[in-house]
Parts: C-alpha cells; structure tokens; sequence
C-alpha cells in the first residue's frame, strides 16, 4: 500500500470491547459498539458482535448500508436523526432511528406505512449539552404522538452528553433520565425497553460505585473508549485497555537542516495559528532535543488526510506545523525521503483519516 495509512489492530479493539461488555454487564448495562469512527468497516462490526455488543450504532445511512451490504444483520442504531432525504434508506435498512423531531417521525411512519414495515424509535431527551433531544417538559406529548403514528414503534428514549457542550454525565441528569422512563411507562402503560443514557463519556458514571443506584440507564453506545481506550472527558486511558490500537503512518519527502525561525515579513498561514508547539515561542530550556538537532522533516500528510494537532509522533520526535499537504516535525536526526513515519491518532485525527480518500486502511492483528 503507497500513501499514508491507517493501520488498524483489531485484536486489541476487540480486547477493549470484550473488556467494556463485561465490566459494564457486572452493572447491567448493554453496550451499542459505535462504528462511524471507521465508517462502518465491516470487519470492525463482526469483532464488535463477537465481543459481545447488543447492537451496532452509526450516525451515517451511508456506513449502516455498507455493513448490511457485507451481510451484518445484527441489529443497528442510527444514532443521528435521519435526514428527510434519506428516509426511504433509513426504513428499508432495518434501523432503529434516533429521533428528536416531530416532523421527522411523521415522515418515518408515512414511509414505514408505505413499505409495510414498523420502524423503531429511540426518542432522543435533551439533558442540557444542548445538541439532539426533545425538551424534557415536551417529551410526554412526543411520546403520545410516537404511539399514536402507524408503523412506528417505541424502542427506548436515549440522551448524549459531552458532545457539543462538555456537559459530564453525572448522577443527576443520569437520574432525570429514568425519570423520564418512569413517567412514560406511568402515563401511558408502556414498556420503555431501551433507557440509552450516552456515549464513552458516561463510563466514568456508569462503572463509578455509588452514582449509578436505582438508575434505569441499561444501555450505553461506546465509539472512542473501545477503538483508542481513551474516555473522553479528559482523554485518560481506561485500565486494562489498549490506547495503542491505531496507527497513521506517512512517509518522509523532505528532511533540510533549517532553522527554527521563519524570516521576511509575517500575516496569517494557511490554516492560522501554526499546529502543535511552536518551538519558536518556547523558552530554550524546555525546547525538546528534536528541535536543537536543526533537522526538519516533512511527511506527506496535511489537513486533508488528518486533523493534524492530534498526531502524536514517537519519542523524540516533535510535530511544529501543518498545512494542507505537509506535515512539518523537528526530528532528532535527518529521515530519510521514503522513510515510514507513524503517529498514534486521537479520535478527531482517526475520523479525519478513516474519512480521507487519500488515506488507506489497513486491518493488522497483533
Ligand atoms: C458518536 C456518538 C456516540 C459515540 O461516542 P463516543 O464518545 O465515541 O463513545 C454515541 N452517541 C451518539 C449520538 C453519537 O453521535
């Protein structure tokens, strides 16, 4: 394989979801294995289901089809709402949808009527992060509609945290949302099934001792703790998993003793503010000996394969700039052009690459 890639050990991803499966059924919690970050490589999906997850979780039509296209019929969640457009995709996949919008679900159950087939719902409840949900004093007169509208049936409410406003899934909003469960089966004699309190944010939470008493929450959908082992409010690694599971590797195509300063006169780079430490800025003493070297290496990856401020490069090594194209490091000694480079990718540099063209994935087992 030529260009940069991603190198995916799916041994340790399974290890991770084996691991987050047992610890989260000891308190009754099913897990929905997220998959967008790979964008439903269905090779990812079977070690997902051999770990043990209930369901598949994607926010994209696009990657729920290209696993039911590689024969997965494991249930699935489209956890975004669904697009009008895609609505017709969205009932023919066999999903269950996440949803938050009145007019959305009108539509589901108009199509669900006309191809014959019910269409779950799991009804998103906004618990103060201020992304997807209904508003909590709102939600029983959804919930009426749901019932109310042919073809759809009521899976289970759900909520998602952390996302767009860091809010931290805590024992209160966690507890408002078996509420919430509480007051529907009450009012209308139903059973809500799912109670999906969150993402890998809610671990902390969900496996923390006292917080989770009497909660109802019994099902999390987990995408960056099982691929990089990382929870993501502080972006600590998980005991007992792997963080080593992904690798970006790009190859060298320039290696220059420079120096560390730029010349001529200075307005804005192509992308702002330089990525990563600007060495030019840091006080000589906490330099790193890569930039002392004086060798600056380019990798033949940029923005467009990465979300370069979350590479982190080997020891000894030091990323000082990005652009488009370019990966630009201060490194110990001159890398030779052709030389294989490789970074260990948060979750944001993962998504961009899994998502780049220019990228190729490459499934390893350790
Ligand atoms: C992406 C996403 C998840 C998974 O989040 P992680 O932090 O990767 O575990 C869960 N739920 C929703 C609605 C999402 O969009």
């Amino acid at each position: 394989m030529t260009g940069p890639r991603l190198e995916i050990d799916l041994d340790k991803i399974g290890h991770n979801a084996r691991t987050l499966v047992a610890d989260s059924a000891a308190v009754g919690i099913s897990i929905t294995a997220v998959t967008k970050a790979l964008l439903g490589l269905p090779a990812l999906a079977v070690v997902m289901l051999e770990a043990g997850v209930v369901a598949l979780g994607d926010s994209r039509i696009e990657n729920i089809e290209t696993m039911r296209a590689a024969g997965i019929e494991a249930p699935m969640v489209l956890i975004r709402s669904p697009m009008p457009s895609q609505i017709p995709r969205v009932v023919d996949s066999g999903v269950v949808s996440a949803n938050s919008e009145l007019e959305v679900l009108g539509l589901l159950s108009a199509q669900a009527v006309r191809r014959g087939i019910d269409h779950g719902v799991l009804l998103m409840v906004e618990l103060g992060d201020l992304r997807e949900g209904v508003m909590g004093d709102r939600l029983l007169g959804v919930v009426a509609r749901v019932l109310a509208l042919p073809c759809l049936e009521l899976r289970g409410i759900g909520a998602n945290l952390a996302c767009r406003s860091g809010v931290v899934p805590d024992a209160l909003n966690m507890g408002h949302l078996s509420d919430h469960a509480d007051a529907i089966e009450a009012r209308f004699g139903v059973e809500v099934a799912m109670i999906s309190g969150g993402n890998s944010a809610n671990l902390a939470w969900a496996l923390g001792s006292r917080s989770r008493e009497r909660s109802r929450i019994n099902n999390l959908r987990l995408g960056e703790s099982i691929l990089l082992g990382r929870e993501p409010l502080g972006r600590t690694p998980i005991d007992g998993l792997f963080t080593d599971t992904v690798t970006l590797v790009g190859e060298v195509i320039e290696s220059i003793r420079k120096p560390l300063r730029p010349w001529g006169n200075r307005a804005q780079s192509a992308f702002g503010e330089p990525t990563g430490d600007d060495p030019t800025s840091d006080e000589r003493t906490r330099r790193p000996a890569a930039c002392n070297s004086g060798w600056q290496t380019i990798v033949a990856i940029g923005h467009q394969d990465t979300d370069p401020a979350g590479l982190c490069p080997a020891e000894g090594h030091q990323i000082i700039g990005a652009s488009s194209d370019h990966l630009v490091l201060a490194t110990e000694r001159r890398m030779p052009p052709g030389a294989e480079m490789s970074f260990q990718p948060n979750y944001s540099a993962l998504l961009r690459s899994a998502t780049s063209p220019f990228v190729g994935l490459e499934v390893r087992s350790s």
